[in-house]
């Protein structure tokens, strides 16, 4: 079953002052760089539609950074939106489909301030570790069979991901909390 590569084999840990590093898409020639000036956080797997993942895997891997440490510094030209109606704006490498990374341009979005990034893309190891697997049941949108989602629960589980069909409870919990603030209900 595969997860995502750099899941199969369980899961690397993170570095300890760990600073960044560099993102390059799957071009072999003329790849766009993306230059990531900070350790990343939240990293885990997703099981959205909307994540890009590698070719056959399940899951996504996606972690994120504070937007003013993420600069392109190579071939910004490759890039462009996957879809701008969507919330996120994936920026993908046109040549080779790598999403390179995710912006909310929306400043009242709870999330607005960090980008998306699959750090993957990146020869620098250290990076934040996967700490769960998110919108696990949404695979099945992509065409898995509800049959196996026991089997992949459980391969989740056995590689040390809490299963969730929704983001985790602190980033569900940071959410309500924005929510709760515009509105009123907390001060
Ligand atoms: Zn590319
Ligand atoms: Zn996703």
């Amino acid at each position: 079953m595969n997860i995502h590569p750099a899941m199969n084999n369980g899961i690397q840990a993170a570095s300890d002052n760990f600073a960044g590093g560099t993102l390059t898409c799957l071009c072999d020639s003329n790849p766009v760089k993306v230059s990531v000036g900070a350790q990343t956080a939240h990293n885990h797997a997703c099981g959205c539609t909307q994540c890009w993942k590698p070719e056959g895997a399940l899951f996504s891997q996606v972690a994120v950074v504070g937007r003013d440490n993420v600069n392109v510094t190579e071939n910004a030209n490759k890039l462009s939106i996957v879809d701008p109606s969507q919330t996120i704006q994936r920026y993908a490498c046109k040549d080779c489909g790598a999403h390179m990374y995710g912006r909310i341009e929306d400043t009242g979005h709870p999330f607005y301030g960090l980008d998306f990034i699959h750090t993957e893309l990146s020869d620098d190891s250290g990076w934040s570790q996967p700490e769960f697997a998110a919108f696990v049941s949404s695979v099945i949108e992509t065409g898995v069979n509800p049959d196996d989602m026991g089997a992949i629960r459980s391969r989740l589980t056995e590689i040390g991901l809490p299963t969730y069909d929704c983001l985790s409870p602190p980033l569900m919990d940071a959410i309500a909390t924005h929510t709760a603030k515009a509105s009123g209900a907390l001060a």
